[in-house]
C-alpha cells in the first residue's frame, strides 16, 4: 500500500470493530479504537462500523462525535466511511441519529431479515477484478443527489458511493479476506 500519513480511527460503542482492526493490521496500518473527542483529536481518517445504526448513533451524540465529525468532515480535516450501519448514520433522513455528511437517502433493513443475509463479488469502479461483499440486514440507497458518485452497483442500485470526503459501503468488506476498500479509503481519500 502507498504510504501515507495516516491516522485512522473506528468508532468503538458497537458493532464490527475489531474486524476494521483487523483488516488495518494486515495493511500494517493502527486502527485506534474511538470512544470520546479525545481519542478522535488528531485523526485524519475514521470508520463507523457496521452494527446497529441507533445504538452507535445514540452513543455518537452523547459524546458530542457527531458534531465533531460533521464540522470537521465539513472542512476537510477528517474523511469519513460508513459501513452499513455506519452508512446510515452518514447519510440523509434513515436514521433520527443520521449526519447529513453525503447526500444519499437510504432505506434501513432494505434487503430483508438477518436469514436474508447473503454475500457477492462485486466490481469496483476503477478497481481491478472482483472483490467480495458481504451484506447484512443491509441498506439500500434509494437516492444519490449531486456530487455522489457511484462506485459500486448490485443489480443496478448504489452500494458504494463517495463524494470528496466520505464514503459509504452498504456492505461488509471488513467480513472478507479482501483489504482493498480499506487500501481505497486509506490511499485515495
Ligand atoms: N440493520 C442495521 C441498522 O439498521 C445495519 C446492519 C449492519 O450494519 N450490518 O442499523
Amino acid at each position: 500500500m502507498e504510504r501515507r500519513n495516516v491516522q485512522v480511527g473506528v468508532v468503538a460503542f458497537q458493532g464490527g470493530i475489531e474486524e476494521h482492526i483487523l483488516v488495518g493490521e494486515r495493511l500494517g496500518v493502527a486502527v485506534k479504537r474511538v470512544l470520546s473527542l479525545q481519542d478522535a483529536k488528531d485523526l485524519t481518517h475514521l470508520i463507523i462500523p457496521g452494527g446497529e445504526s441507533t445504538v452507535i448513533g445514540h452513543h455518537m451524540v452523547s459524546t458530542g462525535l457527531d458534531a465533531f465529525c460533521e464540522k470537521q468532515n465539513e472542512k476537510g480535516n477528517l474523511k469519513l466511511w460508513g459501513t452499513c450501519a455506519g452508512a446510515i448514520l452518514l447519510g440523509k433522513k434513515a436514521s433520527p441519529y443520521s449526519l447529513d455528511c453525503i447526500d444519499v437517502d437510504l432505506e434501513r433493513n432494505a434487503y430483508g431479515r438477518q436469514m436474508d443475509s447473503f454475500s457477492t463479488l462485486i466490481s469496483v469502479q476503477g478497481g481491478e477484478g472482483n472483490i467480495p461483499a458481504v451484506f447484512i440486514r443491509a441498506p439500500r440507497i434509494v437516492r444519490v443527489g449531486k456530487g455522489v458518485r457511484i462506485l459500486a452497483s448490485y443489480e443496478g442500485e448504489p452500494i458504494l458511493c463517495r463524494n470528496e470526503n466520505v464514503l459509504i459501503s452498504t456492505f461488509h468488506p471488513e467480513l472478507t479476506e479482501s483489504s482493498t476498500m480499506h487500501e481505497y479509503f486509506f490511499s485515495q481519500f
